[in-house]
């Protein structure tokens, strides 16, 4: 087994470290630190800075898991709002069938009626009844507001979850630094 000549990280201090030893404290000063093996390189780091390190890469996989459950819940309430759209859809174009029909039979019923005067009879029925036509695309830009109302916050997580990733990658130490 090959002892390694390392440096103590606080007061430079030569230590003997054995092959299989991980943690242990400086014989002069006391500092605790971590032996890293890694590309062929064996390293020691103060145990605080690599436990940072663990800390780090724990909040970051659980950023990294928030965000992929954001986006699952942005995905199922724009899934809702699809459905909730293509049922208000489905019924507008039922209705327009019906209010289509109902027109027809309407001009037929006035104008044999009335004769020629049922036409501004007609317009003005066509005109007051477009207002009731119109509250469903009020009804389909409520439905839009308020999924984009349940997704906003939910897309500000994300954000502040990706720029806490960013913060960590920032702080990832550099190799051979020190
Ligand atoms: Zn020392």
């Amino acid at each position: 087994m090959k002892i390694l000549s390392l440096k103590c990280v606080n007061c430079g201090a030569g230590l003997e470290v054995k092959p299989d030893i991980c943690d242990f404290s400086c014989g002069y000063c006391g500092v605790q630190q971590h032996v890293e093996r890694g590309g062929g390189i064996v390293s020691l780091r103060r145990v605080e800075e690599a436990l940072d390190d663990v800390k780090l890469g724990t909040n970051r996989t659980a950023s990294e898991l928030a965000i992929a459950r954001l986006h699952a819940d942005i995905a199922a309430i724009y899934a809702q709002r699809d459905s909730a759209l293509s049922a208000l859809r489905a019924a507008d174009h039922k209705n327009n069938v019906f209010i289509g029909w109902g027109f027809i039979f309407l001009v037929a019923l006035s104008m044999g009626i009335l004769g020629p005067w049922g036409i501004p009879v007609i317009l003005l029925g066509a005109f007051f009844g477009s207002r009731f036509i119109k509250s469903v695309a009020k009804e389909v830009k409520a439905v839009k507001a308020n999924a984009e109302a349940k997704s906003a916050p939910l897309k500000a997580q994300i954000v502040r979850h990706q720029s806490m990733i960013d913060s960590y990658d920032l702080g990832t130490p550099v190799e051979g630094n020190g």
